[in-house]
């Protein structure tokens, strides 16, 4: 039988309700709320679990709220209220859902937080994500790795941190691996910070904004960088590196006798891809959506089915309520050396893409 859905879901909510395919099975309705379409990879999160939801036998509504809490509040409840099966989200603001998600229990509704850990809420059954904490590692095993290579002969290295926004839990995670990596490095003297803006309190860069992080290296250029140079920023996302990169080329890095500074990232996308080929940024973390979406979709059907969900990690994740059994993806470093195997060979992105 062929189920067609009509979903009011009023006004300007972007609404995109998918209908199975003839010879799937109706197995039910998916809610899956993403937090912004501004960003490339939430754009192919969205497109891979529609698609192998599909595939699995389910209808989806997939949701964006352009980074705005409010907006992703209502989709949620309007998804509860049109009677999903299964909510899957990435949390814009990780504290802020948990009436709604209380609303979603007593309606017997399973939530699977996706790639972001929702905090303080009982009412989060499952976690898909990435290692977390590897990802601030390999930024900054990458960010040393171009530093000894591009600036062997300095000492110290003059470096410059960035966060990701505070009301994301991964931004803690991110940074803190990377700095379990360049602290022993600033103890012995090897790097120095010369703004001194060290911990999430000062160095968070909210809703993962690149005007913002833009804006925040133009001043510390003036403020640290007028009679030295600067030799590496650690950033934690693509969308912050491009704007940090804006800055740092504003001034004349990257022309002339000033090196481009080493500047890390997240997420592989294609402008920064792009950017790593033209020499710009030094590297980024791949992260691939496709796999997390395949372990998110086998997550809801055990669920929704009566198995048990993969899961391989029931420490690391508390909410504040309760530690989310979780399921980590393992990310991947890439720069010049390796994105045309680990990300053309792969087939996340064409050749013609790149160009
Ligand atoms: C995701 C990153 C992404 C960032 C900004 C984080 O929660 O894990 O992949 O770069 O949000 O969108």
């Amino acid at each position: 039988m062929i189920l067609t859905r009509r979903l009011l879901l009023g006004g300007a909510v972007a609404l995109s309700v998918t209908s199975a395919p003839a010879f799937a099975q109706d197995k039910g309705l998916i809610g899956i709320a993403m937090p912004t379409q501004s960003s490339a990879r939430w754009i192919s999160d969205g497109n891979s679990m529609v698609e192998q939801f599909e595939a699995a036998g389910y209808e989806t509504i997939l949701q964006y709220a352009e980074d705005d809490i409010p907006t992703q509040l209502a989709q949620v409840e309007n998804m509860i209220t049109q009677g999903v099966d299964a909510l899957v989200i990435a949390a814009i603001d990780g504290t802020t859902l948990s009436n709604a998600l209380e609303n979603a229990a007593a309606s017997d509704i399973p939530v699977i937080a996706y790639d972001r850990l929702i905090r303080d809420s009982a009412n989060v059954n499952y976690y898909a994500t990435f290692d977390n904490f590897q990802v601030g590692v390999q930024q900054a095993e990458s960010l040393v790795a171009g530093l000894e290579e591009r600036f062997p002969d300095v000492s110290p290295w003059n470096v410059e941190l960035f966060g990701g926004s505070p009301d994301d839990n991964n931004a803690y995670f991110f940074y803190d691996g990377a700095m379990s990596v360049l602290q022993p490095l600033i103890d012995e003297g090897r790097i120095n910070v010369a703004s001194g803006q060290m911990g999430m309190d000062v160095v968070g860069t909210l809703r993962w904004d690149g005007a913002v992080a833009q804006s925040r290296m133009d001043n510390l250029l003036s403020a640290n960088y007028g009679d030295q140079e600067i030799h590496g920023v650690l950033s934690p996302y693509d969308g912050l590196s491009i704007g940090i990169l804006s800055s740092l080329k504003g001034i004349g890095y990257g022309s002339g006798d000033m090196a481009m500074p080493i500047v890390t990232g997240q997420d592989a996308e294609v402008p920064s891809v792009k950017s790593m080929i033209a020499g710009e940024q030094y590297s980024t973390v791949f992260k691939d959506t496709r796999e997390l979406a395949r372990v998110t979709v086998g997550m809801v059907d055990a669920l929704l089915q009566g198995g048990e969900p993969e899961i391989n990690d029931t420490e690391t994740y508390d909410n504040g309520v309760l530690v989310v059994p979780s399921y980590l993806l393992e990310p991947v470093s890439v720069d010049l050396s390796n994105y045309e195997d680990v990300l053309v060979g792969s087939g996340y992105y064409t050749a013609d893409q790149l160009q």
